[in-house]
């Protein structure tokens, strides 16, 4: 079987193109960055620079399109947003567009979203029908599942991934979360009490494949871990697992000035969880968050 992975090269995509390689597949990926440097993240694959180059290709068998820009990683000024919305909304939509072109469409795709998707639900459970609240992370979403679900009206299997705040070895939020404990500055942040939906990576890889091999999926699934917990109590555990203490917090009026309108990303939450990916049968292995935050950090 032939895949067409974007987003290959990132924090998930490399974890899982590996995995896929191990089981026999032959991929393609999207990156801007030099094949050879792809093929050192992700293992042995075909590079690609650009979707328009696959217009009119025979097709692959399955598309994962997980690309897009650091959500966390610059404040959201006006064009900070357009970047972000552009490497996700824009860059599906010519996938679509060219997926489209092939002469065989693939069985599936799995495409991203994040639990940003609902917008911040305070302490309300949040389930893949909880209605959304309307904000940036809202639009984002909303905007980029949008472009994906369009080849449902092609016959293709559309599954679309809500992932929540991914924690694993080498990366992700954890790595800028962790320098500040080991100074022994890290405590929870503004009152504590908002919700982080955390999932561990090897539980994010293996829902995706799970989508990519179960016929009958398709939709969002909230890809979160079962047991969602506050700030606060994330704190805590990371401090007891790093063995360092939790400080007392900077104030939420702080963060806000320093990191604008991406504040509400640390200060706001979701309490999700993975309702239908449980009742449709996927089993998550690091459920529970202090062995996940253990495995992650490596004590
Ligand atoms: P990373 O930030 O680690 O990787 C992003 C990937 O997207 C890279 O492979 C990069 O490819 C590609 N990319 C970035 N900008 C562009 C662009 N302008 N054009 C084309 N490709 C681009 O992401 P993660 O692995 O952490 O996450 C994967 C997806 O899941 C992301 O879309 C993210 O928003 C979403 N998600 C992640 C969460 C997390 O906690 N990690 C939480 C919720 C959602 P290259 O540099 O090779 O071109």
């Amino acid at each position: 079987k032939r895949i067409l992975v974007t987003g290959a090269t990132g924090f998930i995509g490399h974890i899982l193109c590996r995995e896929l390689i191990e089981r026999g597949y032959g991929l393609t990926v999207l990156s801007r960055q030099k094949p050879d440097s792809v093929r050192s993240i992700c293992g042995r694959v075909e590079v690609t620079d650009d979707l328009e180059k696959l217009r009119a290709h025979p097709g692959f068998d399955a598309v994962i399109n997980l690309a897009g820009e650091g959500i966390a990683d610059k404040r959201w000024s006006h064009a900070r947003k357009e970047q972000l919305r552009a490497s996700r909304i824009d860059l599906t939509r010519t996938l679509v567009g060219v997926v489209r072109t092939w002469s065989n469409m693939p069985e599936v795709l799995v495409s991203g979203s994040a639990v940003g998707f609902y917008g911040n639900q305070g302490d309300h459970l949040v389930t893949e029908d909880t209605e959304p609240h309307d904000e940036f992370t809202h639009q984002l979403c909303r905007d980029w599942e949008q472009e994906a679900l369009k080849l449902e009206t092609d016959g293709v299997r559309v599954c679309l991934s809500r992932t929540g705040v991914v924690a694993g070895r080498n990366g992700g939020f954890l790595q800028r979360m962790i320098l500040p404990f080991k100074v022994g500055l890290g405590g929870k942040l503004g009152s504590g009490r908002q919700y982080m939906p955390w999932v561990h990576r090897d539980d994010v890889v293996s829902g995706l494949l799970w989508m990519l091999d179960t016929p009958t999926a398709s939709g969002p699934y909230n890809m979160v871990s079962p047991n969602p917990v506050t700030n606060a109590e994330f704190t805590r555990t990371l401090a007891q697992v790093l063995h360092r203490p939790a400080v007392i917090p900077p104030p939420a009026p702080a963060l806000k000035l320093i990191l604008g309108e991406m504040a509400g990303l640390l200060l706001t939450g979701q309490k999700a969880i993975p309702d239908r990916l449980k009742r449709e049968g996927f089993e998550f292995r690091l459920a529970e968050l202090e062995a996940a935050l253990r495995e992650s950090v490596g004590t």
